[in-house]
């Protein structure tokens, strides 16, 4: 949120921080939500997930989908999704977008290409792959009951895990050449886990063993060695998702003032 809020500010977006106590019920929930839909001078909302335990995967839901599709900075709203499915203008995702401006910027073409996203959550997996379908690659998902995982892999040209394992992409699952986004964020503690991921005499090894925890990716460092280009964790796919953010916002703020589509 400190990250989000500094960024915000750097663009001159003013953000607030409404915070509920962790006591906060459903009820109380919805009625902040509710109250900022109403609210003119805000133009975005952004529910810091997860929500208090106690509230439960259903509430979740139910909170986001409480947000007005026209204020959702994060493109979670069933009404935005189903726009991205058909196409359309839509506030998408900001990890999946971060995702294809990161490829665009890097010169990265996608039409024509083999896409192959691990991962099908609501949030990453499944968007990501249909802006890649709407780029026109060739499309294949996988989780965690796809069988031969790393061959199919192995088919990609354009890979891109979002799995929540460090380091679980080793260079099986890489065509040679083939580029590789790690939208993974993993924050490892156990120096056994941390051995296999580090080199003994690297810098990030040090580091570890310095602080004790590391922010590592899905995919193995050894990845470096096969891939033609491979985003870094953390400092890759993570800032772009900021940067997404606050473009959703912007647009939010255009499309309510009927400057965008
Ligand atoms: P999620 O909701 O937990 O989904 C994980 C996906 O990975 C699921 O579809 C799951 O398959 C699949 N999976 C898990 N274990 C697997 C295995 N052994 N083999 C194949 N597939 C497997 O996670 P998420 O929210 O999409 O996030 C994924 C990762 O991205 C996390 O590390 C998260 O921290 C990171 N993330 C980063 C950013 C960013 O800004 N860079 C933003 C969001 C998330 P099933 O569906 O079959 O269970």
């Amino acid at each position: 949120v400190r990250n989000k809020r500094r960024a915000a500010s750097e663009i001159g977006v003013r953000a607030d921080l409404v915070r509920l106590p962790p006591s906060a019920t459903l009820d109380e929930t919805l009625r902040e939500v509710g109250r900022l839909n109403e609210r003119p001078d805000c133009d975005a909302i952004l529910v810091q997930s997860p929500l208090p335990d106690g509230l439960g995967r259903a509430a979740e839901r139910r909170v986001f989908d409480a947000i007005d599709p026209g204020k959702d900075a994060d493109g979670f709203h069933p009404i935005n999704v189903g726009r991205l499915v058909q196409n359309r203008p839509a506030i998408v995702a900001c990890t999946p977008a971060g995702v294809m401006e990161l490829l665009d910027r890097s010169g990265i073409p996608v039409a024509g290409r083999r896409a192959v996203v691990i991962g099908r959550s609501d949030i990453v997996g499944k968007p990501l792959a249909l802006l890649f379908l709407h780029r026109d690659a060739t499309v294949t998902i996988c989780h965690s009951r796809t069988p031969e995982l790393p061959s199919v892999a192995a088919t990609a040209d354009i890979l891109a895990a979002a799995i929540g394992r460090p380091g679980f992409v080793d260079r099986r699952f890489v065509k040679p050449g083939a580029v590789v986004i790690d939208v993974g964020i993993n924050r490892v503690t156990d120096p056994a886990v941390a051995a296999t991921l580090f080199a003994p005499d690297s810098a990030r090894w040090a580091s570890f063993e310095r602080s004790g925890a590391a922010l590592v990716g899905d995919v193995h460092p050894e990845v470096e060695q096969v891939a033609g280009a491979l985003t870094p964790v953390p400092g890759g796919v993570g800032p772009l998702t900021i940067a997404m953010l606050l473009r959703n916002t912007v647009r939010c703020a255009q499309r309510r003032a009927g400057l965008a589509d």
